[in-house]
């Protein structure tokens, strides 16, 4: 035990517990109800991050050897930054669409704006009875395809507002890039920053009531996926995460809304939004919709940041 013998010393021990006091109010500071600071975040949700499993003969990663991508060689990378004043993201829903079909476009709208904590806005819908036969194909079932080139040319191709940062479209009817090709989900330019991507197959025989969540859910997969590249985000290897490559439906639908700790780390660096603010509003979007798997992950990244789960 240190012993004060002079003025000196009571000097360096009036120093040593200003230090302490400081030292404890930081402590308070970051385990608050408003959340933890930035820096701590991702360090404190690391420990919720899933492991991956070895993948399965037919799924993504057995069939594909991707390098993995860390924060350090993220930020290294020539990003695509979002930049002020072209931060807007857009939906053109291209097509004949039920009430229902466009009520999952405009929740998947909303559920993107939070996700990215970027201005996101649905264009008005276009009629794709201009695409011309040359661009179509009609299948044995009965049912239209729609060509991605043509989309890509004439709907996608220089047409995001300049107020923009991605545009893309989603059509109700199914995909296909050309002959040879039996169809796609979606096709995008990560460069150019445009996409389509189909609800076609996300709906079984057709939208309803019953089937409305799993069809949201895997729109709001696909999009948040597929922007989440146009921000350079390649696919990740490192935990269960939104950002894993998929090569099915059923792959893609035992993945996660969420992002791991590493990717939500180069999505932030990105962005630069407030984490706890994204963490309480994807949690209420989450639960407005009944994604309650989606909702228990982020669950525990709200208990480990510090923030009050509201019931
Ligand atoms: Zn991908
Ligand atoms: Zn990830």
């Amino acid at each position: 035990m240190e012993t004060i013998t002079n003025g000196k010393g009571t000097k360096a021990f009036l120093m040593k517990i200003i230090i302490v006091i400081a030292m404890l109010l930081l402590a308070c500071n970051s385990d608050s109800s408003s959340g933890i600071k930035d820096g701590d975040y991702f360090t404190s949700i690391r420990q919720n991050d899933i492991k991956l499993q070895d993948p399965l003969p037919g799924e993504w990663r057995y069939l594909y050897k991707e390098d993995h991508q860390s924060f350090e060689d993220y930020k290294k990378l020539n990003t695509v930054k979002a930049i002020p004043g072209k931060t807007k993201l857009y939906l053109l829903p291209l097509g004949t669409f039920s009430d229902l079909q466009l009520k999952a476009i405009e929740s998947t709208r909303e559920y993107l704006e939070i996700f990215f904590q970027l201005n996101t806005a649905l264009l008005a819908p276009v009629s794709d009875k201009m695409i011309p036969d040359s661009a179509k194909r009609l299948r044995s079932d009965g049912s239209i395809q729609l060509q991605t080139t043509y989309i890509f040319e004439h709907f996608l191709k220089g047409k995001i507002p300049p107020d923009g940062y991605a545009l893309m479209a989603i059509t109700e009817k199914d995909l296909y890039p050309g002959p040879g090709w039996n169809f796609v989900f979606g096709i995008a330019s990560y460069k150019d920053r445009i996409g389509v991507s189909s609800m076609y197959r996300y709906q079984g025989g057709g939208l309803n009531n019953d089937n409305f969540t799993l069809c949201l859910r895997r729109l709001m997969g696909t999009a948040s996926h597929e922007i989440g590249h146009m921000f350079s985000i390649h696919h990740c290897v490192a935990a269960k995460c939104a950002m894993n490559g998929s090569n099915s439906l059923p792959e893609s639908d035992l993945q996660p809304l969420r992002l791991c700790s590493e990717c939500q780390q180069k999505l932030n660096w990105n962005i630069g939004y407030d984490n706890n603010k994204r963490l309480l509003e994807l949690t209420g979007y989450l639960k407005r919709n009944q994604l309650q798997q989606d909702l228990l992950y982020l669950e525990k990244d709200m208990k480990t940041a510090g923030l009050a789960i509201k019931q």
